[in-house]
C-alpha cells in the first residue's frame, strides 16, 4: 500500500493564498490506509483507559468516531460555535486574524473521565490547546492528543507540552 503520507493531498492556496492544505479526503477514500491510520492511532492508547475520545468538528468526527469504536470507549463532539443543541460551555482561541470559540455540551463529561482529543492536524496548536481546556473545565483530565498531521514548525505540539500534554501525529509536514 502507499504510505499514509503518499495518501495526504496538498493543495495550494487552499483556503488563501499562502496556505498548503494537507487534504485527509485522500486517505480517508483509501480503505487500506484509513485502516491502517485509525489502527495505529487507537493502539498507542490502548492501555490508557480512555473513557471517551473528543473529536474537534469536522475532520475530528470521522477520525475520533472511528478510534472511538478500536477503544470501545464513547465519543464526545466539540463543535464550532452554535452548533450543539444542548447547554454548553464554551472556549476562546486566537485565529491568524481574530478569534473564534469552540463549545462542548456542559454535561459531555462526567468528573475525573479520561478523555483523548483527536483531529486531522495540529499546526499552531490553538485549537487543541482551546479543546483540552473546556476537557479540564468540565472536570475531565486529557490523557492525550492524537493527529494524523503534524506541522512541527508552527510549535502546536509543544504548545501542548507546555501543558502537560502528549501529543503525537503519524506524520508531519515541514513547512506551512
Ligand atoms: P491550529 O489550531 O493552528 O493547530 O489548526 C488546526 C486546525 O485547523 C485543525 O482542525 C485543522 O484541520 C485545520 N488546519 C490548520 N492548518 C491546516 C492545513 N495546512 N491543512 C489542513 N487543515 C489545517
Amino acid at each position: 500500500m502507499k504510505s499514509l503520507e503518499k495518501l495526504i493531498r496538498t493543495i495550494p492556496d487552499y483556503p488563501k493564498p499562502g496556505i498548503l492544505f494537507r487534504d485527509i479526503t485522500t486517505l480517508l477514500a483509501d480503505a487500506k490506509g484509513l485502516k491502517k491510520a485509525i489502527k495505529t492511532l487507537a493502539k498507542r492508547y490502548d492501555d490508557d483507559d480512555v473513557d471517551a475520545v473528543a473529536g474537534i468538528e469536522a475532520r475530528g468526527f470521522i477520525l475520533g468516531g472511528a478510534i472511538a469504536d478500536r477503544l470501545e470507549c464513547g465519543f464526545i463532539p466539540i463543535r464550532k460555535k452554535g452548533k450543539l443543541p444542548g447547554k454548553t460551555i464554551g472556549q476562546e482561541y486566537t485565529l491568524e486574524y481574530g478569534v473564534d470559540v469552540i463549545e462542548i455540551h456542559e454535561d459531555a463529561i462526567a468528573e475525573g473521565s479520561r478523555i483523548l482529543i483527536v483531529d486531522d492536524l495540529i499546526a499552531t496548536g490553538g485549537t487543541a490547546e482551546a479543546a483540552a481546556k473546556l476537557i479540564q473545565r468540565s472536570g475531565g483530565i486529557v490523557v492525550g492528543a492524537a493527529f494524523v498531521i503534524d506541522l512541527p514548525d508552527l510549535g502546536g505540539m509543544k504548545r501542548l507540552e507546555a501543558m502537560g500534554i502528549d501529543g503525537r501525529a503519524l506524520v508531519s509536514f515541514e513547512g506551512h
